[in-house]
């Protein structure tokens, strides 16, 4: 299946797009976790991105359909499917995807669109914990670890995004409402978005997305 997840910052993404990894057995790709990883090596894009995402401003759609493209062109990725989570931010982004997938013959099969209102949206982002090492995701007081500070799954340091500050966190959503949200009618028009209230828990979310779903995938096999 190839899936691509749409929503404000905060909506849950990377929380949804790591069960349904698990469930349906597909590639997890994060924009964002790829780019913090390329301004870790502290090249002179590196730097470029990290300027750029520390402000709340989008990376230029040339980096980062670039990266998209060397991800989805190996073999495992047309045989297991994908699960894009951060990725299309812009209609330009989305239009460029259109094209790869399509020429590959291997199109979208959904966009879903997490809805969240803005106070969840702060409460979520202000608290989130990640970890360093295997990026697992925690909440300071949705989701503590066990330990403090330390990641539940690998032991590894849990530290606050250096964009998760209210301020950068507004100016994110600014940049949403003006780039991205404009992708919602583009995957409407082409009758693949399935819109889900995200300001709900993730376990609800999740049961709920599975039974559409499941339900989509049978109607298609009937016709
Ligand atoms: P995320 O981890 O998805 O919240 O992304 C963090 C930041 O990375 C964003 O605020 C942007 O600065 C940048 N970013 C991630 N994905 C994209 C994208 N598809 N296009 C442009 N910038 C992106």
């Amino acid at each position: 299946m190839r899936i691509i997840l749409l929503g404000p910052p905060g909506a849950g993404k990377g929380t949804l797009a790591s069960s349904l990894r698990d469930i349906l057995n597909i590639q997890h790709i994060s924009t964002g976790d790829i780019l913090r990883e390329e301004m870790k090596k502290g090249t002179k894009t590196g730097l470029k991105i990290q300027r750029l995402v520390e402000n709340g401003q989008l990376v230029p759609d040339e980096i980062v359909t670039d990266i998209i493209k060397q991800r989805i062109t190996g073999p495992k990725q047309k045989s297991q499917g994908f699960l894009f989570d951060g990725f299309p931010r812009t209609v330009k982004q989305a239009e460029d995807l259109d094209a790869i997938l399509n020429k590959a013959g291997e199109p979208l099969d959904y966009a879903l669109y997490l809805k969240a209102t803005l106070p969840i949206i702060i409460r979520r982002l202000t608290g989130r914990l990640v970890c360093k090492k295997c990026g697992g995701l925690f909440h300071k007081y949705n989701k503590p670890p066990a330990k403090e500070g330390i990641c539940d799954a690998c032991n590894g340091p849990l530290y606050q995004r250096a964009d998760d500050n209210e301020e950068t966190i507004k100016k994110r959503m600014t940049v949403y409402l003006e780039n991205t949200k404009p992708i919602i009618d583009y995957y409407e028009k082409q009758g693949k978005l399935i819109a889900l209230d995200a300001d709900r828990e993730s376990e609800d979310l999740e049961k709920d997305l599975m039974k559409i779903l499941n339900d989509a995938t049978s109607k298609h096999h009937k016709h």
